[in-house]
């Protein structure tokens, strides 16, 4: 059991890929935060996977754009689990537009939740995991964070932010080590992806390497690499999980 005794917070984790990371963890042994926009669709993926796997889990509902928001959580998290080892900064959105056509409420959306809600999450735990002198951060950007895409200005502008916050406190947090890391999955099949016709993401999939649209398990594994002890030697990276899309 690679997580036992450790208690992690994995933003949007009632769906997705946020979901298949609790699970990778919940089966490793760790005691989780599960965390929705509505306590309901929290709470739904919490009842579910201790079902599936016994573990220690309680749902919060947070809205990571929000400073006090992503406070209420760590104090939801310290109060039941006494510590935090690991935040997952999963929870994100897309609102795609062409620069010519995209609205600023789009553009203002997509950087408070994506972006800012990165800086929050690690804002607002950064004193307990100072205090203890370790802890374990993953933020999920995206392979369009590196290179950019059509019709994803403020998203793609969001993921370049959030490897750029990665880098920026795995300097900071060293000296404590906090080990800051990040995941840039490619296109992985999630209700975010299903938004696209089959023949879209047939022509996608033809231009990927390895021929197919990531799944989630793709994204989680990886993961559960980066916030483990096999990666003690490991921060300020960012691990492209996309088939081959980018290298
Ligand atoms: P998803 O299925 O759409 O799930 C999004 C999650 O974020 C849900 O749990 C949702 O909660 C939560 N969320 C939305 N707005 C929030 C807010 N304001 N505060 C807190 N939580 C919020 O997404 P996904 O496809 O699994 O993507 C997860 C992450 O991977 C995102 O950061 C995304 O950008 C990134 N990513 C995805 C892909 C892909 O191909 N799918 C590729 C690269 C990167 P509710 O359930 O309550 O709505």
């Amino acid at each position: 059991m690679k997580l036992q005794g450790k208690t992690a917070i994995i933003t949007g984790s009632s769906r997705g890929i946020g979901k298949a990371i609790a699970e990778v963890f919940a089966s490793e042994g760790a005691q989780l935060v599960i965390t929705g926009t509505s306590i309901k669709s929290a709470q739904e993926a919490t009842s579910e996977i201790i079902a599936k796997y016994n573990c220690e889990a309680i749902p919060v509902a947070v809205d990571v754009s929000k400073l006090e928001s992503c406070e209420a959580l760590v104090k939801a998290s310290l109060d039941n689990f006494s510590k935090i080892d690991i935040l997952v900064n999963n929870a994100g959105i897309t609102k795609d537009g062409l620069v010519l056509k995209i609205k600023e409420t789009e553009w203002d959306e997509v950087i408070a939740i994506n972006l800012k809600g990165v800086f929050n999450c690690i804002k607002a735990v950064s004193k307990s995991m100072f205090k203890q002198k370790h802890g374990r951060i993953l933020n999920i950007t995206s392979v369009v964070g590196q290179i950019g895409n059509v019709g994803q200005v403020n998203y793609s502008a969001s993921k370049g932010g959030i490897i750029a916050i990665t880098k920026t406190c795995a300097k900071e947090f060293a000296s404590r080590n906090i080990l800051v890391n990040a995941i840039a999955p490619g296109f992985i099949r999630t209700s975010m992806t299903d938004k696209l016709s089959e023949e879209r993401k047939l022509i996608m999939a033809s231009a990927i390497p390895l021929k197919r649209l990531g799944e989630v398990f793709d994204v989680a594994k990886a993961a559960l690499f980066l916030v483990c002890d096999d990666s003690s030697y490991i921060t300020g990276q960012v691990l492209s999980v996309n088939g081959g899309a980018y290298m």
